[in-house]
């Protein structure tokens, strides 16, 4: 059995793990200006997987990057595991992706030469902080690449390749791991092998997870999926199915039909 990784007062149990208060984001200026992000609340659940959804230039990017530091709000709160974020200098931003933070990208972002081990345990090489050996196998055995570690990104799978990737994001145990289309790449085989780890990194792992994706099969893997329009949160859905989430996004293309449940 694995144990929850982290150990937690009730009240930090319930708090969000990431938390923004209208959040806004403009683009340019004058007749070239974009509003990207309009006056956004949103709580992301502390050991919980969220999908964000909604159609191309809704803002699912734009949203994701202010809450992972990685492109600064032009107005509105940000605070990520209890950390006010949107006025941090870049210094601590950086300090703050590189520790507290996991991503995965659409691209796998593998060094080609390295092993899959050595690219799980490069971003803390790097930093000189130690490997959790324990934790390292846990999160091997449990994306199920056990017998792959000693093999070169160009030897796996797609689908073994972001696999690689989730791990790397993983094992440093950050505070989140923010998912950016990361099947966007994939064949639907290797989707739900991706799908399936990031899920069972939540349920089993306690890792917290927020994923932008416009597939409807991938958010189905999320706890709650989030909808965004026009740089607003629209809709909401909790345990959600592929149905469910079609229907959704269909009320929200036609709002006077029927299904997916309008917030705002
Ligand atoms: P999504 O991820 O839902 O496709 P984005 O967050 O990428 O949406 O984009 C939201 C809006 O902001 C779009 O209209 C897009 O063109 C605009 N946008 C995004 N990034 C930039 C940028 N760097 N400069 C200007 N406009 C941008």
């Amino acid at each position: 059995m694995v144990e929850p990784r982290r150990a937690v007062a009730p009240l930090a149990e319930t708090a969000p793990i990431a938390r923004a208060r209208d959040l806004s984001k403009v683009y340019g200026k004058g007749a070239t200006e974009v509003r990207a992000l309009d006056g956004v609340d949103v709580d992301l659940a502390r050991g919980r997987f969220t999908a964000i959804m909604g159609p191309s230039g809704s803002g699912k990017s734009t949203l994701m990057h202010c809450m992972a530091g990685l492109d600064r709000p032009t107005s509105g709160s940000v605070v990520v595991d209890g950390e006010e974020i949107s006025r941090m200098s870049e210094r601590q931003l950086t300090t703050l992706r590189r520790t507290r933070l996991g991503f995965v990208f659409q691209a796998f972002n593998l060094i080609p030469t390295l092993t899959a081990q050595e690219n799980i345990t490069l971003p803390l090489d790097i930093a000189r902080r130690p490997v959790d050996r324990d934790y390292l196998h846990t999160v091997v055995e449990a994306v199920g690449l056990t017998d792959r570690l000693s093999h070169k990104p160009g030897e796996l799978s797609g689908g073994q390749q972001q696999r690689v990737a989730c791990a790397r994001a993983l094992v440093a145990k950050p505070a989140v791991v923010f998912a950016d289309e990361p099947t966007g790449n994939l064949d639907s085989t290797s989707s739900g092998e991706v799908l399936s780890f990031l899920r069972h990194s939540v349920e089993t792992l306690g890792q917290s997870v927020v994923m932008v994706t416009h597939d409807p099969a991938a958010a189905s893997y999320a706890h709650r999926v989030l909808f965004l329009a026009d740089g607003r949160l629209v809709a909401e859905l909790d345990d959600p199915t592929p149905d469910s989430v079609l229907e959704a996004l269909a009320a929200l293309r036609h709002p006077s039909g029927a299904g997916g449940r309008h917030a705002g």
